[in-house]
């Protein structure tokens, strides 16, 4: 039932009919919980929020299925409003942006030169920014174009996830850029060929390269809400008297928002996700699929008063 439901959310994450709904309608279904807001004045009020109560913040603007070269402009168009209110409200965030939204899918030029209109503007205000990971498909591109812009900008970071085999191959050879990495277990369906089958595989690498990565004195994001992993980071950190300012937590917002707290209440720095913009139904769609047990908070929220 678990597994159904799952593919359920996942196949309706890429329903373009479902995603067009969702547009018109605004932020639904209980929503709210994952997604900070369907505009940036909303997702800004969110960031300040967050920075009040002591945490950090970092930005995604929700808009994953470009597959035109004028959508790719405009997605790259509000990425760099998104960095000049960040710094106009001078807040503690920074941006976390999806290359297939500003043209990976449509070619490696026309993706480098939204980049660097990003990467100029972030370059010109402090910002940092963090290239995501996506499929496979995308992941050496990805790495190709960090590793290249690395070499031009200093504010720049990715993210390696652990249920890729090639995950601690990748961590060395980025120790060469000491790379600013976010590191997670990975979140989309990846075969068998490339990826670890197995949860407890996965769990085992993730803690491996977390050690790694740490241990070669770069920064690291560490971003889970797993309790073991979270335990392993502190410990790892305690032994070999790295400082609570070389790593960071990071979770999603809306997931255990109480872990979020005790870590900032224990001193250890937190960043929040923050997706935002009106295409918000397709990450909310893989939030569920990723935990059908949110259903039942969906469900609660649908049948409030006012909720449709
Ligand atoms: C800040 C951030 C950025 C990320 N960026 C990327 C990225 O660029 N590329 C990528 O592939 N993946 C990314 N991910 C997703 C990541 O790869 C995992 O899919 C996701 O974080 C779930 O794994 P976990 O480490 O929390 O551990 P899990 O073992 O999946 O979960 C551990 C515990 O966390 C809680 N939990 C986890 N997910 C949920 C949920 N949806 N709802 C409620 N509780 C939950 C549960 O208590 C669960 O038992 C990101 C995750 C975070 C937190």
């Amino acid at each position: 039932m678990e597994a159904l439901l799952s593919k359920t959310f996942q196949n309706l994450s890429k329903n373009s009919m479902a995603n067009k709904m969702a547009k018109k309608y605004g932020l639904r279904f209980g929503a709210k919980r994952f997604v900070a807001g369907s505009n940036l004045e909303q997702a800004i009020e969110s960031v300040r929020e967050l920075n009040n109560n002591g945490m950090l913040a970092m930005l995604n603007y929700l808009g994953e299925f470009t597959n035109s070269e004028t959508s790719a402009s405009e997605t790259t168009e509000d990425l760099v409003g998104t960095i000049k209110a960040i710094r106009n409200e001078q807040l503690d965030c920074y941006l976390s942006i999806k290359l297939s939204s500003i043209g990976l899918e449509i070619g490696k030029d026309v993706c480098l030169d939204n980049l660097k209109k990003i990467l100029d503007e972030a370059e010109a205000t402090g910002t940092f920014v963090r290239l995501e990971m996506e499929n496979y498909s995308n992941c050496q591109k990805t790495l190709d174009i960090y590793k290249e812009m690395k070499t031009k900008y200093e504010n720049i970071g990715t993210v390696i996830q652990a249920y890729l085999y090639r995950s601690a191959k990748d961590i060395s050879d980025l120790n060469n850029y000491n790379a600013n990495l976010r590191l997670v277990k990975g979140a989309y369906n990846e075969s068998a060929e490339v990826a670890y089958p197995k949860k407890s595989d996965v769990d085992e690498n993730f803690e491996s390269i977390i050690t790694t990565h740490l241990l070669n004195g770069n920064y690291a994001g560490v971003a889970t809400h797993d309790d073991a992993a979270i335990k392993h980071t502190i410990r790892v950190a305690k032994q070999n008297n790295i400082s609570k300012d070389s790593f960071e937590f990071q979770m999603l917002h809306g997931i255990r928002p109480d872990l979020q707290k005790q870590l900032r209440d224990e001193g250890y720095k937190i960043r929040v996700y923050l997706p935002f913009g009106s295409d918000w139904f397709g990450y909310f769609m893989r939030r569920l699929a990723e935990r059908p047990e949110n259903l039942a908070f969906v469900v609660k929220n649908t049948f409030k008063k006012g909720a449709v």
